[in-house]
């Protein structure tokens, strides 16, 4: 099932919808709170609404060098134990909105990944039952500023200027995530290539280790780490994050 966050003309707030090809079904509530979807009988052609970021999440944990080839490119190894950070909810931007280049940085990258969304209170999970807490998975870039993570020494400023977390178009909720292809297009070239079976750490055990560390609430996110190939944007950009099985991320890139 792809659940959409959407704007539709005429309605004041955002509205949950399920899409159905072409059509998007909407929802009464949020798919977070209610266990059971609640179709508000309204059914609309998904040309008639907009795309919203799928989910507002209360906190987005992000792996780093999650991918050895990534790692490798960056001049390190994978690291023993995982490396965690978050992303404000703040930088949180939807299907078609701009990414904006923070004039504090002339080096900002893309990082396609694939990200998991939290569906339950989730505290100290077992490995195993990690899909009792997940609620779907989504695409995602972790847009960073690469100048400033390594002047820095930490990377708290280059992962968290507004807009560096395009999220979307939709969350899929019936996803096998072992094995998906996932790649970045940069105007129409691609620029990684990579796939989840690669993931040094998978989706779940990650959704699990996190939970030893701090509480997972409905709707939280997890960008679980990118493939080989970052690089770098500029003003005038389209940047496109495609993990199969989801669909297609597809933000501009413009100057301040
Ligand atoms: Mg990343």
């Amino acid at each position: 099932m792809r659940i959409a966050r959407v704007a539709v003309p005429g309605l004041e707030h955002p509205v949950f919808g399920v899409i159905d090809g072409e059509r998007i079904d909407l929802i009464v509530g949020s798919p977070f709170i209610d266990a059971d979807l609640n179709y508000s009988g309204v059914v609309l052609n998904l040309s008639d609404v907009r795309l919203l970021a799928p989910v507002l999440p209360s906190k987005i944990v992000c792996v780093g060098k999650n991918y050895a080839d990534h790692a490798a490119e960056m001049g390190g190894e994978v690291p023993a134990e995982p490396v965690i950070f978050l992303k404000p909810n703040t930088t949180v931007i939807g299907d078609g909105d701009n990414i904006v280049l923070p004039t504090q940085s002339s080096n900002v990258h893309y990082e396609a990944e694939l990200a998991v969304v939290i569906g339950a209170l989730a505290k100290n999970v077992d490995p195993a039952r990690a899909d009792e807490v997940i609620f779907g998975y989504t695409c995602a870039n972790d847009v960073t500023a690469r100048d400033l993570q390594n002047s820095d020494g930490q990377w708290t400023r280059a992962k968290s200027f507004d807009t560096f977390c395009p999220l979307g178009p939709w969350i899929e909720t019936e996803l096998e995530p072992t094995s998906l292809a996932i790649s970045t297009e940069l105007n129409d070239e691609t620029k990684q290539d990579g796939n989840t079976k690669d993931l040094v750490r998978t989706a779940r055990e990650m959704v699990a280790w996190i939970s030893q560390v701090m509480t997972l609430v409905p709707g939280d996110v997890i960008l679980t780490g990118t493939p080989a190939g970052v690089g770098p944007m500029v003003d005038g950009d389209v940047v496109s994050v495609t993990i199969e099985d989801i669909g297609t991320l597809t933000n501009p890139v413009v100057s301040r």
